[in-house]
């Protein structure tokens, strides 16, 4: 177990790192050979050229995986079958989770204790949930009349692709990967051609973990390139995405544009965290609300980006956050001390310092944060930023940032409060902070979010559907509800 900068450094030294595609079974070239560099954001250290897969390498992958379904390999294998290769698939991430924790951090700059606590164990964990749920599904029989009998069944879609964004590669994959496979289908993951490297290297742990070939591709490159042929293809069953608001319109228009391939959606989010002047525990408050920004850099779809605090405790409130936020600073990724890491890429960090000016001159405060830091390493590190002062109608408190920056916004009633919440596009996530049983019930209910915290923010597991309202999308991740989107309902009609 690697405990210090140094020990991640060597254990660098020893990785092999592969950037081909996988399909059928074996790492492949991309069909025209083109490759595109992968660096890291941490350090800015070339890390692999990786295979630049496009509508050639698209559709040899769907002709496999459709092989694949229709020979029943997978798809037809008893489900307490297919859940047994999927725990020994969580199981061997897990036996590799220092090499996966260390490609996660180096491809996308989130710091490595967080790969190492979070993105592994629940990328293993969100296999396992789904695997051991498989055999425990039962269908239905409809209560028909007497001379009838009526079975609703459910059935695997056939080939499934997910387009998925680079801010959790291993967990956002696996929140697709995992339901999509127990339920019997092929798959094929287009990662973000920002963070390719883990979705390369488990494409083999599944193999070796007993999955067909063929029932597992992984196809990296581009979304204008890759990732459209595979939304445009006519032998998709389904398309699963997480994404921006943007791309997630795009692809509807895609689904139309070919044959109407089911398409779910996990877009963006510009959540509403709101504390209440009688909220039980105002540090907990303000821990809560700088973690919601701060982690993961800010590059989270669920960031309580929007800060809404009780004008009665504003002045009390605000010190304990910046107070708060000074845990969060950014070190080098590798670093088991630190709590921020590099932002993605140079455009992401653009974009991100572009924003905090836009706040600067629509006249909100900057009382935290916001400049780019360690530049001597090489690397992209900005400080968390908060801006106070903000009104809602301002650009930082209506499109998604992406990043580090949390727009504090006051209110005086609770009726406004919910007004601003939801003046949103977005309706992924809200939290509010109350110690009022009734209130907490009435705001919570108000809330036109997928996921609502009460005296917390960001709590949940496999247990809980996963998604947004509006224009975050469509359709949940994790729980039960996740296999509605990869099988299809049949009903069988018997006369007796
Ligand atoms: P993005 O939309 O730019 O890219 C996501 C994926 O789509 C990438 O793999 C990209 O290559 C691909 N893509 C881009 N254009 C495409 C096209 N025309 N056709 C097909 N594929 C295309 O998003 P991103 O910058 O990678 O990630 C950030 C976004 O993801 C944020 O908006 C964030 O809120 C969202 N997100 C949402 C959730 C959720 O669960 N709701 C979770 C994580 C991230």
């Amino acid at each position: 177990m690697a405990n210090t900068r140094s020990d991640w450094e060597q254990r660098f030294q020893s990785l092999t790192l592969e950037g081909r595609a996988f399909i059928d079974g074996q790492y492949r070239s991309a069909l025209s050979g083109d490759t595109f560099e992968c660096t890291s954001p941490v350090d800015g250290r070339f890390l692999a050229n990786v295979a630049s897969t496009d509508e050639a390498d698209a559709n040899a992958a769907v002709i496999v995986a459709r092989q694949a379904f229709e020979s029943g390999v997978w798809a037809k294998l008893a489900p307490a079958e297919r859940k047994r290769i999927l725990i020994r698939f969580a199981d061997l991430i897990l036996d590799h989770q220092d090499e996966l924790a260390l490609l996660e951090t180096l491809d996308m700059g989130k710091p490595i204790s967080d790969s190492l606590a979070i993105d592994v164990p629940a990328t293993a964990n969100a296999i396992r949930w789904s695997a051991e749920a498989i055999d425990k599904i039962y269908d239905e029989v409809a209560p028909t009349p007497a001379d009838q009998l009526g079975l609703i069944t459910r059935e695997p879609s056939g080939v499934v692709a997910a387009i998925v964004p680079w801010n959790f590669p291993l967990i956002m994959a696996s929140w697709k990967f995992a339901p999509a496979l127990a339920a019997g289908n092929s798959f094929i993951l287009k990662p973000s051609e920002k963070s390719p490297l883990t979705a390369i290297r488990i494409a083999q742990l599944a193999l070796d973990a007993g999955i067909p070939k063929g029932v597992f591709n992984v196809l990296p490159g581009f979304g204008h390139t890759v990732g459209k042929a595979l939304a445009l293809h006519q032998d998709v069953d389904v398309l699963a995405f997480t994404g921006s608001t943007a791309v997630a319109k795009q692809l509807l228009i895609y689904s139309g544009q070919s044959n109407m391939k089911r398409v779910w959606l996990e877009a963006g989010g510009k959540s509403p965290n709101v504390v209440f002047a009688d909220a039980p525990d105002l540090h907990a408050a303000a821990q809560a609300a700088a973690s919601a920004i701060a982690f993961n850099q800010g590059e989270v779809c669920t960031a309580g980006s929007r800060l809404l605090v009780e004008r009665s405790i504003r002045d009390q409130f605000i010190p304990l956050l910046v107070d708060a936020l000074k845990a969060w600073k950014p070190g080098h990724a590798l670093d088991p001390q630190t709590t921020v890491g590099a932002v993605v890429d140079a455009r992401q960090l653009e974009s991100v310092l572009r924003y905090i000016e836009i706040g600067k001159e629509q006249g909100a405060r900057l009382i935290a944060g916001g400049n780019r830091t360690l530049e001597e390493t090489g690397g992209l590190y900005v400080e968390p930023a908060i801006f106070d002062g903000v009104t809602n109608a301002m650009t930082i408190a209506r499109e998604e940032i992406f990043g580090p920056v949390l727009s504090v916004i006051t209110f005086d009633t609770v009726e406004e409060a919910l007004q601003i919440a939801n003046d949103s596009i977005f309706g992924l996530a809200a939290g509010v902070w109350t110690s009022d049983l009734s209130k907490a019930h009435t705001f919570s209910r108000g809330l036109r979010a997928g996921s609502v915290w009460v005296n917390q923010y960001d709590g949940g597991d496999m247990t809980a559907p996963f998604g947004g309202f509006k224009q975050s999308g469509n359709g949940r991740d994790k729980s039960l509800h996740a296999f509605d989107k990869y099988t299809e309902l049949k009903a069988t009609w018997i006369k007796l």
